[in-house]
This record gives C-alpha cells, sequence and structure tokens, in this order.
C-alpha cells in the first residue's frame, strides 16, 4: 500500500479536492483533517483545508504541503458538519463553503488572533437595566421558546410588539442554563441598536459579528464562540456559520428579509441554515417578523414551525398607524409629491413630529430623457438605463458602475431639451427641503450611508426633534423611531406591476414595515401612500385584513400555479461574451441532466432564456430553470448532474453559478 496523502479543499470554484503529499518528515493521518495548509497551486500558493487522507490518485506528480497552519482542528464537528450540508445542498464547492464560513483573516491563513486584553470592568459587574414586566402574550412566547428541547417557532408580532424583549429574555434563560445564544439581524445598521438592547438587559459581554467590523473583531469573536469564552454573538447573515459547541438558541430576527440570502457565491440562506443547525443541535430556532415569508407561512400551516403571536403594540398607549391611500391620478405632483401630503409633512413638523418619505430609488432621477426625440441615456455595458446623480450632473450605472458627465446635448438630436424622469431619494430630498424650510431633511440611501457607521450617524444627526427621514429599504427595517408618526409610501405603482411573482409579497411586507415605524410611543401614526392605483387588489386585502389577508391570498395563490414555497427551484446562470456560448452551455447543462434522468418524475426545466437583463458589464446572461413539486426530487437531479458539468467543453467559454431555491431570478 502506498502511503496515504492529504486531500485538500481549496477557495476555488472547483468541485474536487486535490492531493497533496505531507511536509518531509511527517506522516499524512487523520490528526490533519480539518486543519488549515498554504500549499502551492499553479504559480501562487493558496490557503486550503484538509478534508481528506487516502492513497494518491496519482503519486507520480505530487505537490508538498508548506505549511501546516493548525495543530488540531478550527471548527468543532457540528460547524464541520454544517459546511458538508451547505456544500451537498447548494452543490457548492466544499473550499468554497469553507472560505465563505470562515472570517477573513482565518480564511486566508493567518495565525488565530490572540484574545483581547480582559476588560477591566468584569462582566459581573455591570447591572443589567430591568426589562419592563412582559406582557402575558410575550410571556407565552419565551415560556414555549425556553421549555422546549428544539424545534423551529415563527414568532408573528405586529410592528412595535415588542419581540427584541421577548428574544432578550429567551436568550437570558438560554444564558442561565448555561448555553450560547447566536441571533441574527438582516443588516449591518441593525446590529448596533440590537447589540445595545441586549447588552442593557444582559450580565455578560455582547459579541458582534457583520462586514463593517474590522477582520481582526470578526475572527476574534468567531473564535471566542468556538472556545465557549464568548456566550452571545449578534451578527448579520455570515454570523449563522459561527461555532456553538454549547449551542443553546438560534434567533433569526425579521426572518423575511431577502438579504439572508447570499447573493453570489454560495449561495445559502442563512435562515433555513439556522433552521437546520437547530434540528441537528436540539436547540429551538425563533424566527421573528412582522411580516413572515410565505416560506415560513407554509411551514407553519405543515405542522413543522409552531407559530407565536403578539397581536399588539407593546407600548401601552400605541395604536397600529391609520393608513390614508391617496389616488394621485390627475394630480400636480411636485417631485413625486402631492399638495396634500406635503401639508401633512409640514403640520406634523408644526407638532414637534418627525417623518418618513420611503423611495425605493436612489440618485436623482431613474432616467435621462430627450423631450424633443424620446432618447433616453442608455448604459453601453447593460441593457439598462442610466441613473441621475448629483442633482443632475452626473450619470451613473447601477449595475456596472460606469460613470459619465451628463451630455450638454442629445447625443441623437442635438436638442438641449433633456430631462430628468421621475424621482430618486436625492430629487424628493431637494424638493422636500424647498418645501419644509427650516427643518433637517435627511436622506438614508446607500450613497449616503457608505461610510463607516453611516446609517447609526444619519439617525444621529436626526436625533429626536423635528424632521424628516427620505430614504430607501433600508429605512424600513427594525428601527424604533420613538418620535415619529408619518411614514409615506411617495409611489407604489412599480411594486403592483412587476414580473417577479414575489412582488405582492414583497410589497406587503414594505408597506407593513414603512408603516412599523410610525407612532410607537404614545401618539398616533399615520401612513400615507400614494399610488395611481387606489383600486388594486392587494391594497383591498391590506387595508381590510392587514399583512395576514394579503399573506393568506398569495399563499393560495402560489400553491395554484404550483409556485414556490408549493414547488422547488433552482436556477442556473451563465454568463458570456456571446449570448450563443452561455446557451450552449445551458443546453448542454440541461441535456446531461436529461441523460441522467436522475431526478425520476416530477422535474421539468425551463429555457435557456434570457436573464430578465439580458446583457450586464458588457456579458449576455441567460438562465435554465428546474423545478420540482418535492424537494428530494430536485436535489437527487442535482447530486447526480452538477459534478459532470464542470466538465462539459461548453463551461470553458462561460461563469456559470447555480442558485439553489432562488429569491431574485434577475
Ligand atoms: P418590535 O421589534 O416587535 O417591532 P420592539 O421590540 O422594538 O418591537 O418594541 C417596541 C417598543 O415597545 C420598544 O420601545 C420597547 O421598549 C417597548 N416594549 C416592549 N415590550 C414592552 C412591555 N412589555 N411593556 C412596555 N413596553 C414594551
Ligand atoms: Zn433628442
Ligand atoms: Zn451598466
Amino acid at each position: 500500500m502506498p502511503p496515504p496523502v492529504l486531500q485538500v479543499a481549496l477557495p476555488r470554484p472547483l468541485p474536487q479536492a486535490f492531493d497533496y503529499a505531507p511536509p518531509a518528515g511527517q506522516a499524512a493521518g487523520p490528526d490533519w483533517l480539518g486543519c488549515r495548509v498554504r500549499v502551492p497551486f499553479g504559480r501562487s500558493t493558496l490557503v486550503g483545508v484538509v478534508v481528506g487522507c487516502a492513497p494518491a490518485a496519482s503519486p507520480a506528480a505530487l505537490k508538498v504541503v508548506l505549511e501546516r497552519l493548525d495543530a488540531r482542528p478550527l471548527l468543532h464537528p457540528e460547524a464541520w458538519d454544517l459546511l458538508g450540508f451547505v456544500a451537498r445542498y447548494y452543490h457548492a464547492p466544499f473550499g468554497e463553503v469553507w472560505a465563505t464560513a470562515l472570517p477573513g483573516p482565518l480564511r486566508e491563513g493567518g495565525p488565530v488572533p490572540a484574545a483581547r486584553q480582559a476588560r477591566r470592568r468584569t462582566p459581573t459587574d455591570r447591572s443589567p437595566i430591568p426589562t419592563p414586566p412582559l406582557h402575558p402574550e410575550q410571556q407565552a412566547a419565551v415560556a414555549a421558546v425556553a421549555g422546549s428541547s428544539g424545534g423551529g417557532f415563527l414568532l408573528e408580532g405586529v410592528t412595535g410588539s415588542g419581540k427584541t424583549e421577548v428574544y432578550l429574555e429567551a436568550i437570558r434563560h438560554t444564558l442561565e442554563r448555561g448555553r450560547q445564544a447566536l441571533l441574527l439581524v438582516p443588516e449591518i445598521g441593525l446590529v448596533a441598536p440590537t447589540l445595545a438592547r441586549l447588552q442593557a438587559g444582559l450580565a455578560v459581554e455582547i459579541h458582534a459579528a457583520h462586514s463593517g467590523c474590522s477582520d481582526g473583531q470578526r475572527a476574534r469573536a468567531f473564535l471566542a464562540m468556538a472556545e465557549g469564552r464568548a456566550r452571545v454573538l449578534v451578527g448579520t447573515r455570515s454570523a449563522v456559520f459561527t461555532p456553538l459547541p454549547e449551542a443553546g438558541l438560534i434567533v433569526v430576527d425579521e426572518e423575511h428579509d431577502p438579504s439572508y440570502k447570499q447573493q453570489e457565491g454560495v449561495r445559502y440562506h442563512a435562515r433555513d441554515l439556522a433552521l437546520w443547525r437547530g434540528q441537528r443541535l436540539g436547540v429551538p430556532v425563533l424566527l421573528g417578523s412582522a411580516t413572515p415569508s410565505l416560506e415560513s407561512l407554509r411551514q407553519v400551516l405543515a405542522g413543522r414551525l409552531q407559530r407565536l403571536s403578539l397581536p399588539r403594540r407593546a407600548h401601552p398607549e400605541a395604536r397600529p398607524p391609520g393608513v390614508r391611500v391617496l389616488d394621485v391620478r390627475k394630480r400636480r405632483l411636485e417631485a413625486g409629491l402631492s399638495p396634500e401630503l406635503l401639508q401633512a409633512l409640514a403640520e406634523a413638523l408644526a407638532r414637534g413630529e418627525q417623518a418618513l418619505v420611503f423611495r425605493n430609488r436612489r440618485g436623482y432621477a431613474p432616467v435621462l430623457l430627450c423631450h424633443d426625440c424620446g432618447w433616453s441615456a442608455p448604459c453601453r455595458r447593460c441593457d439598462a438605463h442610466l441613473t441621475v446623480h448629483a442633482g443632475g450632473r452626473r450619470l451613473i450605472c447601477h449595475h456596472c458602475g460606469f460613470r459619465a458627465p451628463v451630455p450638454p446635448a442629445c447625443p441623437d438630436c442635438g436638442s438641449l431639451a433633456l430631462q430628468p424622469q421621475g424621482q430618486g431619494t436625492e430629487r424628493v430630498e431637494a424638493a422636500l427641503a424647498a418645501a419644509l424650510p427650516g427643518h433637517p431633511v435627511i436622506r438614508v440611501d446607500r450613497d449616503t450611508t457608505a461610510v463607516k457607521d453611516g446609517l447609526a450617524k444619519r439617525l444621529a444627526e436626526l436625533g429626536t426633534a423635528p424632521g424628516v427621514l427620505v430614504g430607501t429599504q433600508m429605512l424600513a427595517k427594525g428601527h424604533d423611531l420613538p418620535g415619529l408618526t408619518l411614514a409615506a409610501v411617495v409611489s407604489l405603482d412599480e411594486g403592483l406591476y412587476s414580473v417577479d411573482f414575489r412582488a405582492g409579497e414583497r410589497l406587503g411586507q414594505l408597506l407593513v414595515q414603512v408603516a412599523g415605524r410610525a407612532g410607537r410611543a404614545g401618539r398616533p401614526g399615520e401612513l400615507w401612500l400614494q399610488t395611481h392605483h387606489p383600486d388594486h387588489p392587494w391594497l383591498a386585502l391590506l387595508l381590510e385584513g392587514g399583512y395576514p389577508a394579503l399573506a393568506a391570498a398569495l399563499l393560495a395563490e402560489r400553491e395554484a400555479a404550483a409556485l414556490p414555497p408549493f414547488a422547488h427551484w433552482a436556477l442556473l446562470r451563465a454568463e458570456a461574451k456571446e449570448v450563443g456560448e452561455a446557451d450552449a452551455f445551458l443546453a448542454a447543462a440541461r441535456d446531461h441532466l436529461r441523460a441522467l434522468d436522475s431526478g425520476g418524475r416530477g422535474l421539468d426545466w425551463a429555457g435557456p432564456v434570457p436573464a430578465p437583463m439580458p446583457r450586464r458589464a458588457g456579458r449576455a446572461r441567460s438562465q435554465l430553470l428546474l423545478r420540482a413539486g418535492e424537494r428530494r426530487v430536485l436535489q437527487a437531479a442535482l447530486a447526480a448532474a452538477v459534478p459532470g458539468w464542470y466538465a462539459l467543453p461548453e463551461a470553458r467559454r462561460v461563469h456559470w453559478s447555480l442558485d439553489v431555491d432562488p429569491i431574485d431570478l434577475s
């Protein structure tokens, strides 16, 4: 028998592990499994992880490991199993999954960073701020989770119902039992407030992990949890990979939020992974939302998630906001704003209150149009319009980053009548500032929050004085702004006619979340909706029965149409110089799958078809959709087919990626 060699998984989009000989004088053995190694690869070196130890496939040309980086495996068995599950379920190379899961410095082979100097103030010195006495519904929710020995729970609590207090109490119980807790939030801006609330209520140090932390901080928090020194971690999507050797509870706040799905590389869904881990670990997983995803609602109906509900706002005087649908047909609008809305904003400010104006388009205007000939400024590299920025002086492509000054005249007809069409947050901000002199108008979007702690800085700028926030999605998420009484949506019409089958769910979630920012403390709140379609059935459902009524109707439609969550999808995407190359790969992948017939009956496919944006950054984009009524049928087919896709000759000319359970079909 030849001596065994080391099988190393590398962070590359390649399905196989690579054989390496151990350094001279050392023997390959099972003690290498899970340890990081530095190896030569092509002309460079890479850090990978040992996944196996076996006789070499071709012992002749073996390269040698340059350096062993760990004496013991970095991950304990459950965290290691999670990576294996992710690789199998998303059909992703193990080395890529491993690299996705580890914080930067660890992935790059850096030494395990030393623990921080012990703080002078030991955690037990801290006296926690008492939580308000919980309402009976909050108590019931805590009791259900704390008393369980595992299982998934969906905490459906209206906005402002006090879900955070439920998380806090459930975590307190977890700590009392000597276990660790992990809390996921959908975006960076929510880490700090959630952490502050937990820190105030609990006597242990709370750790944070998100993309805004320095790499060293993330690695330290990861290792502190892995070694059991840290007991509670709050983090964004990738924190779902945090090792939890003494796991007791996993919480996923705002579980409906699409940011839990990674949209590049290994396309995992952090909520789904949290549920899988909870099951493996035998610990409860608590999903919370005012507007649960249809996926989770279906799990409730199927008996796989237990529903807990908080039907009322927690603050004793808070009421659900009143809703006013404003039919803007034929009305004169100023930057998309009706005179009635401007009036209502002015009145709120005069009463000393705050307001929020929601517009889900950043920039000044979505299109630059020639009023004389109809030309509209396109991106040369994408099938998309350029967005007008900088108050109308610059053009930027939101898809490939292309930038140009606004041309002095129309390139087609020479006319000087170039006009920005439609409204972005910049333009709404300018109009509000002009209409509401003497009050701060603060814009919150990706452009104004790109700096460190950007969102917190913008919110601090507003403070508690009367003023207006104008911004995108990120304003709709979970913030508790007690002085805010008026929330307005500039236009919801785009959401009504999107081609995405999830449009109704997304619009309902958005409107309820925006409304949820208003009237959380004593003063009554109001939601204003401007639309050209005041009679749309989705609006009627929302107004009459709230999100539950809309969700029930949409769920019935999905079932009738056999759409997710009543069907299981995977989307194979391909990009190439020429559309023919992308299509040829997808057709070959489809034929390979069909030839294997491994899915048996119940699998079908659509495509290759052009992607919704057929060209981006100069590359042609196509896709193939795979569908099955049962998850295991889809999984079996992919497990059989994907390894062969790497070897297809057509694969050489394309970039391809597989998205299991896609939530964005673009
Ligand atoms: P949610 O996350 O459900 O939208 P929060 O957890 O932010 O709601 O709570 C909304 C507000 O209600 C917060 O200001 C919180 O301090 C307050 N609150 C929560 N629970 C209670 C309670 N039992 N009694 C009084 N106020 C409460
Ligand atoms: Zn023109
Ligand atoms: Zn572009």
